[in-house]
């Protein structure tokens, strides 16, 4: 046809040659994607509680042996919870005897928020083009893709620049009170940090800000009384917490970003007792370290309506935001045109959810965070990840490490 110009063909040609050009690190990965599959099922049926260490043990073992032979394996006690695994792998070099020039940390957990027994009415199963299971997304499959990313690089002979350490994480669920130090220590040797938590949205969006997390508890003590009897020499803790409530919610500011959200109260003893005891848990999110210190002011203002009762507070941040610093923003304009390569647009957002990431970039340590899988309903019953997304996540997060 007439119409059908030069511009078309050479279009159709391009097209030719987009195909035949297919990434190599992508076409691995997508040869691979069963046994990546395999893996992350093998991650999900060995359930991981954070506050069951023997069961995130064994899930962390499952990791070791995948790694074995491709890796350096140290792991350090965590308390009451299960060890925190650090592997440092073995990567193909630059020709001409380039040495390794600093350190590049991917950071990961290995507990979830599923009691043992979850894979009874949430069996691993593949099924409507996803993986579905406890964990899968949050964040097993963002495990699997990170070691199968690093055998991409050895098996194509790929180079890496830098010495690369994963650290996987045995208490992130419950505000990594036994890991954080670890984490922060190594972040600070590193150049940059990638955390493989899940991504957002059903299109893959990396988590470039997350809010600081935190939790605050206020108690009241009152006076108990007999609710009969003696109701004037009471001073009742739930009514005193009740007001304050409304002040303590008052602390939210949705336009900053700020939210202070009572979660959990209790208090009393009986229905004929005026309460001697009231306790109310709050989550508070912050997206500026500075906003955290206006909470600290704001909950140390608290002060008792009733003068017979005593309110004491306790709590603070436990993460701290991650900022959309410089340093975030330039490791985001270098996978942009990777992601390219590999097919897929790589969009940004900003996250109410805290992880380990938070604390690494808080030290000012260039951080990405959401390049494991792409999915949806973490702590949810419908937790699942996109089956034709695994390879490219897969190949994604293996050039980064190569182009860091
Ligand atoms: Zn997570």
């Amino acid at each position: 046809m007439a119409w059908m110009s030069k511009e078309v063909a050479e279009a159709g040609i391009s097209n030719l040659v987009i195909i035949a050009t297919v990434d190599p690190i992508l076409r691995y990965a997508r040869q691979k994607q069963n046994d990546i599959i395999a893996f992350i099922r093998e991650l999900v049926e060995q359930e991981s509680p954070s506050d069951d260490g023997a069961s995130v043990n064994r899930c962390v073992e499952v990791l070791i042996e995948r790694s074995r032979g491709m890796a350096r394996i140290r792991t350090f006690p965590g308390g009451n919870f299960g060890k925190h695994l650090r592997l440092e792998f073995d990567l193909p070099e630059h020709k001409l005897g380039r040495k390794k020039d600093g350190q590049i940390l991917a950071l990961g957990h290995s507990d979830t928020v599923w009691p043992v027994g979850t894979l009874r009415s949430m069996p691993f199963r593949q099924a409507r083009g996803r993986l579905w299971g406890p964990g899968v997304f949050d964040m097993k499959a963002g495990l699997a893709f990170f070691v199968f990313a690093m055998r991409a690089l050895r098996d194509l002979d790929v180079p890496v620049s830098r010495k690369v350490v994963l650290q996987v994480n045995a208490d992130e669920e419950v505000g990594s009170p036994s890991s954080r130090a670890l984490t922060e220590e190594i972040a600070k040797r590193s150049a940059a940090v990638l955390v493989l938590e899940p991504s957002a949205d059903l299109d893959g969006k990396l988590k470039t800000a997350r809010k600081g997390v935190g939790d605050y508890t206020v108690t009241v003590r009152g006076r108990a009384a007999h609710a009969g009897l003696d109701f004037a020499s009471g001073a009742s803790a739930i009514v005193e917490m009740a007001r304050q409530i409304e002040r303590i919610a008052g602390f939210t500011r949705l336009d900053r970003g700020i939210t202070v959200s009572p979660g959990v109260i209790s208090g009393g003893s009986r229905s004929n007792v005026v309460a001697a005891e009231c306790r109310a848990e709050i989550d508070v999110r912050v997206p500026r370290a500075s906003d955290g210190k206006y909470l600290a002011r704001k909950f140390a203002s608290l002060r008792p309506f009733d003068k017979h009762c005593v309110i004491e507070v306790s709590g603070g941040l436990n993460r701290p935001p991650m900022e959309r610093s410089a340093g975030v923003r330039k490791l985001l304009r270098l996978a942009q045109p990777l992601a390219h390569d590999v097919g897929v647009e790589l969009n940004e957002t900003s996250a109410g959810g805290g992880s380990d990431g938070n604390f690494t970039a808080a030290l000012g340590v260039p951080t990405l965070d959401g390049l494991g899988a792409v999915g949806e309903g973490a702590h949810a019953s419908h937790e699942s990840i996109l089956v034709k997304r695994i390879a490219d996540r897969t190949a994604l997060v293996a050039k980064l490490v190569a182009s860091l």
